[in-house]
């Protein structure tokens, strides 16, 4: 009999998180049939279902084992942990950062006001949809203030009067800043996590390890490129050693050519145009810098 076991994966039905959760899913091998509005979608050519909820569903999908991982933002994990402070929620493991989704959680007040550290907090009313977040913060500073629970559009309560400080969500701070506030204090640094319940079969384990396998290989293909390009003889070790990231480039004779050879490397860093200026610096010629699209061990 062939083994029928399948994982599940929740992730985000519609919101910021959704397109990057796909993607993974896509470059990492993953055909799925059908369209995303249904809440269940099952993989063509691998043991995967996909689950489409709200983010905040996410930790609790995973935590009752109805999905064995999860793809959501740390953010949102901590403050299910902080706000039910259940078991099964904390035994929750983040298997993988994930590069994308990045936030943090700010607290932002008035333009007008002057921020003069944790203290300005004291007494005041502060609108949030971290609750638990917000109260340990308060809780480790010693302070008391009132929480105002919104569940979206916390940046205009203080415009209407509802609170004095709002706590939320910021990645570039435009919208704090169309809003005539301004970001004081920074309480969490956020990314988008892979979850995984700890209690799974040993069949699920071993389709979670070729999953985890991919999703590596992808990561790192991501972050890495593959650099060919002309040295002069006498300049190769100055050359290699301006390699962003790489251990050990291959070294090819170029055919007809005596005092030159050419240099291929895999990069496991970013290389910028002042890399590329800085090889050509150390007399490198004909670079060339390209995108990786798989890569394993
Ligand atoms: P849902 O309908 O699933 O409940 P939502 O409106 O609560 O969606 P989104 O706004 O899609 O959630 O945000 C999902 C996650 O994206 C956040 O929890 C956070 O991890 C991340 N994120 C990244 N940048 C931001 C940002 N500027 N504002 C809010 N969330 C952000
Ligand atoms: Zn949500």
């Amino acid at each position: 009999m062939t083994n029928q076991t399948r994982l599940k994966i929740a992730t985000q039905k519609s919101g910021r998180l959704t397109d990057n959760s796909l993607d993974l899913l896509k470059k990492s091998g993953i055909k799925l049939t059908r369209s995303k509005d249904q809440l269940f979608c099952k993989a063509r050519n691998f043991p995967l279902d996909v689950f489409f909820v709200r983010d905040d569903d996410i930790p609790a999908f995973v935590a009752t084992d109805v999905c064995q991982i999860g793809v959501v933002g740390a953010n949102t994990l901590k403050e299910k942990q902080l706000l039910d402070n259940d078991d099964g929620l904390n035994q929750l493991e983040t298997l993988l950062e994930l590069g994308f989704g990045e936030c943090r959680l700010s607290f932002a007040v008035p333009a007008a006001d002057e921020w003069t550290g944790p203290q300005f907090l004291d007494g005041k009313r502060i609108a949030t949809s971290y609750k638990g977040m917000v109260q340990d913060y308060l809780d480790q500073h010693n302070l008391k203030a009132k929480i105002v629970t919104m569940e979206g559009a916390v940046e205009v309560a203080p415009r209407t009067g509802m609170a004095d400080v709002i706590c939320d969500l910021v990645s570039t701070g435009a919208t704090l800043a169309s809003n005539g506030m301004k970001e004081v204090e920074s309480i969490f640094e956020s990314q988008s996590v892979l979850i995984q319940n700890p209690n799974i079969t040993d069949d699920e384990a071993e389709i979670l390890d070729r999953l985890m396998m991919r999703i590596r290989g992808v990561k790192r293909a991501e972050s890495s490129k593959y650099i060919m390009l002309h040295a002069p003889k006498d300049a190769l070790e100055d050359i290699k050693a301006a390699l962003p990231g790489s251990e050990s480039p291959t070294v090819l004779n170029l055919q007809g050519i005596d005092d030159k050879v050419a240099i291929h490397a895999v990069c496991d860093e970013a290389v910028f145009w002042e890399t590329m200026e800085e090889l050509q610096a150390r007399g490198a010629s004909s670079i060339l810098v390209l995108p990786i699209e798989k890569m394993s061990d």
